[in-house]
């Protein structure tokens, strides 16, 4: 799942960034409200985090020209406000939630994984389809009850198959999910990337469930 972060205190930014890159998120970081909103209409993210006072364009304004284009992408803003009016005119704005800074990391985290599920049908941290499940907070994969090791990618690339099952997903749309703005469509990585998962996932298991559609991509279903 890849993530957009707003916010203009390089020091916060890169936290939130490298703690969410610890927890396998692909995430991009933008300084000011500008730049965020340019990103976020440009890129097709799974989250936005974003601050509230930011240079040149305030975080609500960014969510409500996000959401002047008909974008719903999941937001969470940061504020140091306190006061009922403020988280209310957030949430009015058109975020889904926020968070009090100084927040506790954990906590972000937890809002996070709420924030990713919300819209799908999984409403609790296990992934489940058909004998495979993946926990979303330990990271554990398991086919029969048996564990499966990942590494990050394949673990990234396994949830958002997961979450996105019976849905064609074509190369372009899992980089822009699984990578972050530094990758080079141009490689054929994401084939690799699919052939080691599926090594994993569906080799000696019944039944198949990564498949590949000619000329489109992939698909995660049963049989
Ligand atoms: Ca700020």
């Amino acid at each position: 799942m890849r993530i957009l972060v707003v916010e203009d205190e390089k020091k916060v930014a890169r936290f939130i960034q490298q703690g969410l890159e610890e927890e396998l998120y692909a995430v991009d970081v933008a300084h000011d409200g500008e730049k965020g909103l340019q990103m976020a209409t440009a890129e097709n993210y799974d989250l936005l985090i974003l601050d509230v006072m930011l240079p040149k364009m305030s975080g609500l304004d960014l969510i409500k020209a996000v959401r002047a284009k008909h974008k719903t992408t999941p937001t969470l803003i940061l504020t140091a406000k306190t006061t009922t009016e403020d988280k209310v005119a957030g949430l009015d704005s058109g975020a889904d939630d926020y968070l009090t800074k100084p927040f506790a990391f954990e906590e972000l985290l937890a809002r996070v994984r709420s924030l990713l599920r919300r819209g799908a049908q999984e409403k609790s941290t296990l992934l489940r389809v058909s004998n495979l499940e993946l926990d979303t907070v330990t990271h554990k994969a398991k086919r029969n009850g048996k564990s499966i090791d990942l590494t990050a990618k394949e673990y990234s690339l396994l949830e958002y198959f997961m979450r996105n099952r019976d849905r064609v997903l074509s190369r372009t749309i899992i980089s822009e999910h699984i990578w972050d703005y530094n990758f080079d469509t141009g490689t054929n990585i994401i084939d690799v990337y699919v052939n080691h998962l599926r090594n994993k996932v569906d080799e000696g298991f019944e039944p198949k469930l990564i498949h590949t559609v000619r000329g489109v991509g992939y698909v995660m279903k049963e049989g």
